[in-house]
């Protein structure tokens, strides 16, 4: 069994779509991002990097790499897993913290559990979403940026000549 946690922040524009778990949500903001900026699934991408040890999002997206442009983050996610895999792990549970002043998360929460679950290919019991505001401090509070935390339990099921 390994743990892995992963966090991630982004600027908060107008302009731009907000998008946590593969969902668009109804927000006057969204992420400033090379790619889409979903936090929640990057904070995710990080995690099961780090409970593998196999780096970090941003050594395996390189940013600014036209490539992944506007790229949805549910790809990115994608080839993740794919990597997860090959190298014999899965995915077992995750826990995670939104931080976003506004809008309330509460109505989205069940649709982004949703989302994941069918991402992941996980029962959404196994998909915890948690969302706070900032009480009005900080760059969140102020409404200014978004950012995500998630931890993650996997296991190695595959021999390491899998690797
Ligand atoms: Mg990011």
């Amino acid at each position: 069994m390994r743990i892995g946690f992963g966090s991630d922040t982004h600027r908060l524009v107008p302009g731009r779509l907000l998008k946590l778990g593969g969902i668009v949500i109804d927000s006057q903001t969204g992420a400033e991002a090379h790619s889409d900026g979903d936090v929640l699934i990057h904070a995710l991408i990080d995690a099961m990097l780090g409970a593998a040890v196999l780096g970090d999002i941003g050594e395996l997206f390189t940013p600014g790499d036209p490539e992944w442009k506007d790229a949805d983050s549910r790809d990115l996610l994608a080839i993740v897993m794919e990597k997860m895999c090959i190298a014999g792990f899965s995915l077992i549970h995750m826990d995670s913290v939104i931080h976003l002043e506004k809008p309330s998360l509460k109505p989205y929460k069940n649709t982004i559990q949703k989302s994941l679950a069918g991402l992941l290919m996980m029962d959404i019991d196994h998909i915890s979403i948690k969302a706070k505001t900032a009480e009005g401090l900080g760059s969140v509070g102020m409404g200014e940026s978004i950012s995500a935390e998630v931890i993650v339990l996997m296991e190695k099921t595959e021999p390491d000549a899998w690797v």
